[in-house]
């Protein structure tokens, strides 16, 4: 048994100082102030001297990890994010992949068999090659055929968690009654995609409830030259049922401090997800970017996804939107959760795995534990 003692414990909604935590068999047995908790002799224990002990953080949708991609080397990257808190990782595999390339990168990670990987965030293949998707060299911009993707459903079945799709693409419904018809309660994500609301509402009750990096490689569609369109970003914004990933870097560029406050308002407490969304391009930093030395660039001096890590995503959002340390946990940990249908995750409550993250007030990681482990 593990015993988190002197802790200001991170609840959904509030804050218990002097707060103690009991884990046993990797699940959390007890969880509240000191005068109600009683610490039994002889368990293991950790003095969190005062920091806030929060859920682990989920990283939902990232690409890679100090400077190496998961496909490439799965446990390197997991523990990479493991000591950033990141206690639940979805390694996202890119529509950039051809079919044996995405079976040969499931395969790796499914025999990595990484404590912290859930599962996986298939980013593609089916998005719109006009956003962010390498347009004429987009290996899937031709017809959707189930010869050709159905073999990488199938061996996704045991892994994928959320696919990423773009509601416009010709075929796509089809494609996702059999994903979900293989892979019961996946999430889909609307993603790089100039979708019609239309478009876009058909596929929710196939499961589609999450706008993949929100106004990031959507389009705007407008109907009259002078007048804005209704979109992606519109219908994300408007659907309670859809949550908004969101790629907060240091200066706001990925999402302007502003466009970060309004999603704040918009989208609330319980559809925030942040996500580090991080990639290895290592193009240099184009001219106008001066500075920003969290994103990755792509080497025609486009932005492809970031360097971050969810515990600087969550302090950048604290910065931008003056979010509470409470709030920094939902968006990170509870959200994602809820986002991917994990119900044993993402709050401390008995009964819960017993993922944590020991931060101070900016969210700087000072210990992690994973499955009632001390890993970090
Ligand atoms: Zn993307």
């Amino acid at each position: 048994m593990l015993a988190v003692v002197n802790a200001v414990l991170v609840m959904r909604d509030h804050l218990i100082p002097d707060g103690v935590l009991l884990s046993d068999g990797g699940k959390i047995v007890g969880v509240g102030a000191r005068r109600d908790v009683d610490v039994p002799a002889g368990c293991e224990v950790v003095d969190a001297r005062g920091k806030f002990v929060g859920p682990g953080l989920i990283d939902m949708h990232t690409h890679a990890a100090g400077g190496k991609y998961f496909f490439e080397d799965p446990a390197y990257c997991a523990r990479t994010v493991l000591e950033h808190g990141v206690t639940g990782v979805l390694p996202a595999l890119y529509f950039n992949m051809t079919k044996p390339e995405y079976l040969g990168a499931m395969e790796k990670i499914r025999e990595a068999a990484c404590p912290n990987i859930l599962g996986l965030y298939m980013e593609g293949p089916y998005l719109n090659p006009k956003f962010g998707c390498d347009r004429e060299n987009n290996p899937w911009r031709g017809p959707i055929r189930r010869e050709d993707y159905m073999e990488i459903v199938e061996a996704a079945r045991d892994m994928a968690r959320a696919w990423a799709v773009a509601p416009e693409r010709e075929g796509i419904a089809e494609f996702c009654e059999d994903v979900a018809a293989a892979i019961p309660g996946i999430a889909f994500t609307v993603a790089h995609s100039e979708a019609s609301p239309e478009q876009i509402e058909r596929l929710i009750p196939l499961g589609l409830k999450i706008g993949t990096h929100h106004t990031n490689a959507t389009g705007d569609l407008p109907k009259y030259p002078e007048c804005r369109g209704v979109c992606v970003d519109e219908v994300v914004n408007f659907r309670d049922d859809i949550f908004a990933e969101l790629i907060v870097d240091r200066m706001g560029i990925h999402v302007a401090p502003y466009m970060l406050r309004l999603v704040k308002k918009i989208k609330g407490e319980r559809r925030i997800v942040l996500i580090s969304d991080a990639c290895v391009f290592d193009g240099p930093v184009p001219p106008g970017y001066d500075g920003a030395d969290d994103i990755n660039f792509d080497f025609e001096g486009e932005i492809a996804g970031s360097k971050l890590t969810l515990d600087v995503a969550c302090r950048n959002m604290m910065v931008h939107t003056g979010c509470s340390i409470v709030d920094a946990f939902r968006y990170a940990s509870r959200n994602p959760a809820e986002a991917l249908g994990l119900r044993a995750k993402g709050e401390l409550r008995i009964g819960f795995d017993a993922d944590c993250a020991i931060v101070d007030n900016w969210m700087n990681v000072e210990g992690v534990i994973l499955k009632g482990e001390i890993v970090s």
